[in-house]
């Protein structure tokens, strides 16, 4: 089986300053990282390593960027998922799927000769949604305890370090059982950025772009209340593109006014339960 982990075990180029807004979101995740990189000091003092983060929050807020600034912050390599991959029909293949996730993650780590291995399971929901609820059956508690298992196994005497980061806009879902003392017992909350933050993720994403002088950024922040992160750099790129479509050497206010008007559609267009 493939679980599809793209960026393998290189570093992700991504840096916390590539992420905007989310200052406590981002204080939250460097202190836990603190805390992984302190590892000699916790094992004198019998403290329990650090082995799961929980990063919770709506789509497009940049869990995924946090994840891999995380692991380029601690010269970590990074294996992705996703919680839909661990689902399959056939009794006991998705709690197979994890333990060789695990063991990927520490052989990968070794090859690479690099103490730290962060796993991402983004939509984390899928796999650790409540056992023996409504939308759970047998095949998905095993995935879970297996989950859990792997997690109870990781010690500070391990040669990799292994950090589980979890990404999920559900956390109201999840088995309680994930979220106890030694598992995922860290949560960052990751909220729409603020005014601030939303200028702050313009500037980011206009950064190489010939912007026109009657542009505002922050009064741009001001007009896209409730925007994610997503649909910030979604309007930075539709705006570039009207912008070609006119010839336009640079991107002017008229630009930025059609494609809010665009990435709103299409958020009502794609909006779905629960997301
Ligand atoms: P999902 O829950 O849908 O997986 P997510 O929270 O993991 O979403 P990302 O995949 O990290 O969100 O974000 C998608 C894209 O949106 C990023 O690649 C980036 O271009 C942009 N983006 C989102 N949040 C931010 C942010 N805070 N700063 C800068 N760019 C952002």
């Amino acid at each position: 089986f493939a679980i599809s982990n793209k960026d393998d075990n290189k570093v992700p180029k991504v840096d916390f300053a590539d992420i905007g807004g989310q200052d406590s979101a981002k204080n939250e995740l460097l202190e836990a990282l603190e805390f992984v990189k302190s590892k000699e000091e916790i094992k004198k003092l019998g403290i329990r390593p650090l082995k799961g983060l929980m990063l919770s929050g709506p789509p497009g807020t940049g869990k995924t960027l946090m994840a891999k600034a995380a692991a380029n912050y601690i010269d970590s390599i990074f294996i992705s998922t996703s919680g839909s991959e661990f689902i399959e029909m056939y009794a006991g293949v998705g709690a197979k799927r994890v333990r060789k996730l695990f063991k990927d993650a520490r052989d990968k780590a070794k090859k690479a000769d690099k103490n730290n291995a962060i796993i991402f399971i983004d939509e984390i929901d899928v796999l650790g949604g409540k056992r023996g609820s409504n939308s759970s059956h047998m095949e998905y508690d095993q995935t879970l305890n297996q989950l859990l298992v792997e997690l109870d196994g990781i010690s500070v005497d391990d040669q990799v370090n292994v950090l589980v980061v979890g990404a999920t806009n559900r956390i109201d879902i999840l088995d309680e059982a994930l979220l106890r003392p030694g598992r995922f017992d860290r949560i960052v909350k990751v909220d729409l950025p603020d005014r601030e933050g939303r200028e702050h993720i313009l500037k980011i994403h206009t950064h190489n772009k010939p912007l026109a002088e009657d542009v505002d950024l922050e009064q741009l922040a001001k007009e896209t209340f409730r925007f994610s992160g997503a649909q910030l750099e979604s309007l930075t790129n539709e705006a570039a593109i009207m912008a070609m479509r006119e010839d336009a050497e640079t991107i002017n206010r008229n630009h930025f006014k059609e494609a809010i008007d665009k990435v709103m559609m299409g958020e009502k267009l794609n909006r779905r339960p629960n997301k």
